[in-house]
Parts: structure tokens; sequence; C-alpha cells
């Protein structure tokens, strides 16, 4: 494994290999020396990654479709280690990761595909009217393009799949922008491994170099040096309230403003309407109890707030939940910051006032360090609603079940919640038709709004929105998963009265979307 830093495709030397990954799960260090990242090293990044951007961005569809299927074509070469190092790396177990490799060649095999299609460009051509009175129209064409280097940062909690060669890299330099990338400090060796299938996918396929740059580091200098530099044009993240703030703070303070889309917590509630739990209690509080450990909790789409109204029924559902979530095992989180972490904030929660735990693991793994508790508290509407402490994030396998009287009550805990990035009703069709005014507040406050089911487990396809109000994200308006995901890095571009063989493929007559023309052509008519 090479260790060092890739600064437009190349690897550079540093100073001295000074930073070493852990095994959270034994607390022991794991083989490989990578190397911190200078300054120098952010700015050649930068400089290189403009000067390919000149080439990147004009190059044809194919030819990035190509290159993208070489990424996923080298990370499915080294599938087996890289998997395993991940595993080491992460805590996660083998069986999770193989599944996030699959998402995320699969991702990048989508990408590829919408750029070979092409269509996402949103061509739009209105032809001249030399004719119209009292003043001729001008020949217009607009379509999206690129904005220039995207800086991405690792998200710890998905070591493939949002990481180095995850969806925010997969978009970007599928719209025609340069990346670089600032590995996440829990998985080194995972985010090396990935950066070396990358070089030699830009290498087979004839990229230019600066296209992809990947640096290393354990504090905030080099992330906050790379938000700021001039020539970065826009920036992804996904992790805490506290950083994606930061980073936002700091775009605002650039001269020159840009684009950062910050994905950071959501409690993702799941309102039980009372027929749900009438006729399937025990089954909903199995299914819960499943997805709010899933992953030791560690899903940005966790369910960590089930909302209720009281009910002889609501009583099954606590005692299925606490019985299944007492033969939850501990387990490994991914970090020993995200474990201390968990720790403090689900001890701390049960000090409330009228905050009561109500279901804990049964069984510890002793041998293994960094471990977290399933764990369930309950509390009533009314110190709910007047407690914004409890409506924060616990980041790990942790939910609150919040008991209010009737659905009045319940439209008010509803009220006083933030923007999430989903949100989950258990309902009969009567109860939606019934409680329609409390659906409609519920769409207000998320991204996607789940009907039975559970909100962990993101599908990627063109129709998924995964973002959502302030602070689930930053910009409500974007999706961090999915095809859309892509429309983070372009900007509309309109060309009036060029020449036809100057124009981009996609804006020339023949172009094989002109029935834009016809219908803008019907839509200006008579204007
Ligand atoms: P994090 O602390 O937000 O860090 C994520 C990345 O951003 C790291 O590379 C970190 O660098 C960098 N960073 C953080 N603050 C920064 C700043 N002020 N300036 C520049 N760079 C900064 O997230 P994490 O380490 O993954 O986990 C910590 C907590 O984040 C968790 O306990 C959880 O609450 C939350 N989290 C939420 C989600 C979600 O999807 N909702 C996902 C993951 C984590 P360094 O690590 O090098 O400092």
């Amino acid at each position: 494994m090479n260790g060092r830093n890739i600064v437009a495709s190349e690897f550079v030397a540093g100073n001295e290999a000074n930073l070493r990954a852990i095994n959270p799960a034994t607390g022991l260090l794991l083989d490989g020396d990578f190397v911190k990242a200078s300054e120098t090293a952010v700015n050649d990044a930068l400089m290189a990654a403009t000067i390919a951007f000149k080439n990147y961005r004009v190059l044809h569809k194919d030819k990035k479709a190509a290159f993208l299927n070489a990424i996923a074509d080298e990370i499915t070469n080294i599938g087996e280690v890289l998997v395993s190092r991940a595993s080491a790396e992460s805590g996660l177990p083998l069986a999770r990761l193989q599944g996030e490799l699959g998402r995320t060649t699969g991702q990048l095999r989508l990408f590829a595909n919408l750029v070979a299609e092409g269509s996402w460009v949103d061509a739009v051509i209105d032809t001249a009217m030399p004719e119209r009175q009292p003043l001729p129209r001008p020949d217009i064409r607009k379509m999206l393009v690129p904005i220039g280097p995207v800086v991405v940062f690792g998200a710890s909690n998905f070591p493939l799949a949002f990481s180095v060669a995850g969806g925010d890299t997969a978009s970007a330099l599928a719209s025609g922008c340069p990346v670089i990338v600032k590995a996440h400090p829990a998985h080194y060796g995972t985010s090396a491994l990935v950066g070396e299938a990358i070089v030699k996918a830009v290498e087979k396929t004839g990229m230019p170099k600066g296209v992809f740059s990947l640096l290393f580091d354990d504090g905030y200098s080099i992330g906050s040096a790379l938000v700021l530099h001039p020539q970065t044009k826009a920036v992804t993240f996904t992790g805490s309230y506290h950083g994606g703030m930061a980073l936002v703070k700091l775009a605002q303070e650039r001269k020159q403003p840009i684009p950062v889309f910050v994905e950071m917590g959501s409690i993702n509630p799941i309102v039980l309407l009372p027929n749900a739990i009438k006729n399937k209690a025990e089954e909903l509080a199995k299914k819960y109890a499943a997805s709010i450990t899933l992953g030791a909790g560690q899903f940005c789409t966790n369910p960590g707030l089930m909302l209720a109204i009281s009910s002889a029924e609501l009583e099954t559902f606590k005692q299925v939940l606490t019985d299944e979530i007492s033969k939850v095992p501990s387990a490994t989180m991914l970090t020993e910051g995200i474990a201390k972490n968990y720790a403090k904030l689900s001890t701390e929660i049960t000090a409330e006032d009228g905050v009561e735990l109500i279901a804990a693991s049964a069984v510890k793994n002793e041998s293994l360090q960094n471990q977290s508790e399933a764990r369930i508290a309950y509390v009533d509407a009314a110190k709910f609603i007047q407690n914004p402490k409890l409506h924060e994030e616990i980041f790990g396998p942790y939910s609150l079940l919040v008991v209010s009287k009737d659905i009045a009550e319940l439209k008010k805990v509803i009220a006083v919640l933030e923007g999430q990035l989903t949100v989950t009703i258990m309902a009969d069709s009567n109860e939606l038709q019934q409680y329609q005014s409390l659906v409609h507040q519920l769409t207000d406050k998320t991204g996607r709004i789940i009907l039975n089911g559970v909100p962990t487990g993101v599908e990627v396809c063109a129709a998924m929105q995964h973002g959502g109000p302030f602070p689930a994200t930053n910009d409500s308006r974007f999706t961090s998963v999915g095809s859309s995901a892509i429309y983070r890095f372009v900007r509309p571009l309109a060309y009036q009265d060029w020449e036809q063989e100057l124009l981009p493929d996609e804006l020339k007559d023949d172009n094989p979307f002109g029935i834009f023309r016809m219908v803008n052509q019907l839509l200006t008519k008579d204007i």
C-alpha cells in the first residue's frame, strides 16, 4: 500500500510518514505509513486540477464514461483486499462492506451511463425569430456546464460509498469537474487503495492527470486550506453538524463565494399512527429494533425518534422493542471518538427531565474495544416539546420513543422538529386520508417521506432524494445520492447567436435532444 499523497495522479513524497491507521475493534495500529499532506500539496493539487479542467470539461462524453467505468473495474479488481482493509479500519462486518463495494462500483457505472446517454445537460434551444415584431428574437441555446475543481471530504461511516470514489467523487467527475479528496482519518488505508485504483484508471484511459488528487491529514488544516483555496469551486461533506457548519462558515469568508454541500445530523422520525400500532405492534417493534441497530446505528438515516400515541397496543410495542433491543449485542463503532461521543450523549440524555432508559443491549463484547450498547429511551410529548436537547442526533444505535396523548399533541411534537433526511409514516390508507394535515406537516420537514417501511437503506437511482431541510443539509434543493447528485457541480450557460460549428454538440441543430427546440418554439410562439 502506498501511503503517500496523490497530487495530480502522481504519488508525492512528504517530509515524513507520520500517520497510522487504527483498528477500532482491537485498538491496535494497522500496517502502512501515511504522509500528512503539506499546504504546498494543496496548492499543487488545485493548480493541476485547474489546468486539467480546461481539457476534462470538454472531453467527449464517451471518454468520461469510459474513465468512470475504468475506476469501477480497478476497484473491483482489488475488491477482496479493499473490503478486508475497510473492515479492519472501520469495525464494520465484511458482508456489509461487500455490499458497500457493490454500491460504490454501481454508482460509478450509473454515472458512466448517465454521461454516455447525455440528456442530463438539459439542453434547451430557442431558435431565432428574425421576423418577430416589434423586435427580432436572437438564437439562444442553454445547457449545464461543470463549475471547476471540487473538494470532497471522505465520510467516516461509508469508507467506500461516501469516500474516495464514492457518490460525491463519481458525480463530480461525471459532471466534468476534477476532484481533490481529503481522506477521512478513520480509514487511511482504504482511501490509499482506492486512490491507487483511480490513478490506474487515469493512466489507462488517458485522462489529464490533474483530474484526481488525494490528501491525508489528521486535523483541520488541510481541509480548511482546501476549502479556502481560490481555485476550489465547490465542496462536499458528510459528518457532524459542527464540522459541516465550520466548513460552510469558512467558505463564506472567501473572497469568491462557492457552493458547499454539507450533510449533517438527522434523527429520521418514525410516526406510528394508531391503526398501525393496533394492527401490528409486535411486527413493528421487531422491524425498528433491527433498523435502529443496523451497522451499530451509524447511518445518517438511522431512526433516532419514534412518535406514537398512548394506547394499550403501544405497551405491547414497547415490551417487544425492549426484548429485541436487549438481544442485540454491543458493537464496535467506527472510531474511538464516535464511540466516546455516543456513550457520553446516550448516557447524558437519560439525566434530562422525564427521560427514562427503557431498553439496552444485555450482551456486551467485553473483548473488543469502542463498543456501543443499543439503547432506547422514553419521554412524554410535553417534556419533549420543551427540551430542544432531545431533538438532536445521537449518532449510534439509539432511539427515543415520544408518546403523545392524542393527534393534536402529536402535531405539536412534529411542529418543533427540525429538518430531516427522512420521515417515515406507519399508517393504513384510512388514517392517511383522515390525517392529511399531519402528512402535509411532515412533508415540509423532510427530503424523503416513507410509507410503512424503514429509513435505513438508501436506493441509488434517478428518483432518490438524499438531502433535506436544514440542519439535515444546508441546501435542501440537492441530493448527494442518485443521479441527480450531478446537479451540485454544474451551472447553466446560455449561448446567444453562436455559430453552429462552434457550439457544443448538445446545442447543435442536429443534436439528439432537438425536442426541446420544438417545445420551446411552441411555448414562445405568441410572445
Ligand atoms: P466529523 O468530525 O464531522 O469529521 C468529518 C471530516 O471533516 C473529517 O475529515 C474531519 O477532519 C473534517 N472536519 C471536521 N471538522 C472540520 C473543521 N472544522 N475544519 C476542517 N475539517 C473538518 O465527522 P466524523 O469524524 O465522521 O464523526 C464525528 C461525528 O459526526 C459523529 O459522532 C456523528 O455525530 C457525526 N456523523 C454524522 C453522520 C451522518 O450521516 N449524519 C455521518 C458521520 C458522522 P479530521 O477528522 O481530520 O479532524
